[in-house]
């Protein structure tokens, strides 16, 4: 009997094992096959506030391979998602979480955590959580602390299948980098070659497109290196098509929906 206890917990250290090392990464997901990665969730069409939970569910109902959304700590710690270092006047990073959480945004949500965020986009499988890290205007430091509280986050809640993660910060790239090896992260800031990247171990390119513009050689030496290609923000239909046409791995827009249809009509 004490033997076959024992073969039951070995089985079940060898099952819980091998469940973890397939989420390490966001390969064993079938995400929605297309470009499109909702800006701060899918919030203009439908009028809802950028970077709200609602404008997760609704880059989910759309159908989006991703939805992107930003991260700030204030000062007692807490992760919160929001674009602006600001939330209603109040530095977000000088103010406590329960400070914040006197305001609302319109529609009746208060600052979304980022582990509420991650929750949500957990109940399913078919957009990935594209998380940027904002730079603290603090410190380097702190913007890297940031970055070492978000994979601890994310290793809680084992939120990495969901997970690509991009951030201005080239230092917060790579820190994420070494904390996380397989993970996709992209870097925004638009002033690093992909051949580059690609010998700093950087697995994405997520630049404004006016970077392709003016470096348009960048997208096929992407394309060899491998390493994925994602632009921000594109509205209208000219870069839209123009970006599809090229072959990007990610759109990143205001206008999830009108990336949809441009899609249909070429
Ligand atoms: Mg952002």
């Amino acid at each position: 009997m004490k033997y076959f206890f024992l073969l039951l917990f070995v089985s079940f250290l060898l099952t819980n094992c091998q469940t973890k090392s397939q989420v390490t990464d966001n390969s064993t997901i079938d995400f929605e096959k297309n470009e499109v990665v909702a800006h701060r969730g899918a919030w203009k069409k439908q009028g809802l506030p950028e970077n709200s939970i609602a404008a997760l569910q609704e880059a989910i109902r759309l159908g989006c391979t991703g939805s992107e959304f930003d991260v700030w700590m204030t000062a007692d710690d807490s992760l919160v998602v929001n674009h602006d270092p600001e939330f209603f006047g109040k530095m977000i990073e000088e103010t406590t979480f329960a400070d914040l959480q006197n305001d609302q945004l319109s529609n009746g949500e208060v600052i979304p955590t980022v582990e509420a965020y991650l929750r949500e986009g957990m109940r399913q499988k078919n957009t990935r959580l594209v998380l940027e890290i904002k730079p603290s205007k603090i410190s380097k430091e702190r913007g890297l602390a940031v970055a070492e509280k978000v994979m601890a986050t994310v290793q809680k809640l084992n939120a990495a299948p969901w997970m690509m993660y991009i951030s201005f910060d080239y230092d917060i790239v790579k820190k994420i980098l070494a904390i996380a090896p397989e993970a996709e992260v992209a870097y925004l800031n638009g002033d690093i070659a992909p051949a580059k990247l690609k010998e700093d171990g950087v697995n994405g390119l997520d630049y404004h497109f006016s970077v392709f513009r003016k470096n348009p050689d960048w997208i096929q030496s992407a394309k060899d290196n491998k390493v994925a290609l994602n632009a921000w923000t594109v509205n209208d239909t000219t870069t839209i098509d123009w970006l599809l046409g090229e072959g990007f791995d990610y759109i990143t827009t205001n206008e999830p929906e009108l990336v949809f249809e441009r899609k249909k009509s070429l």
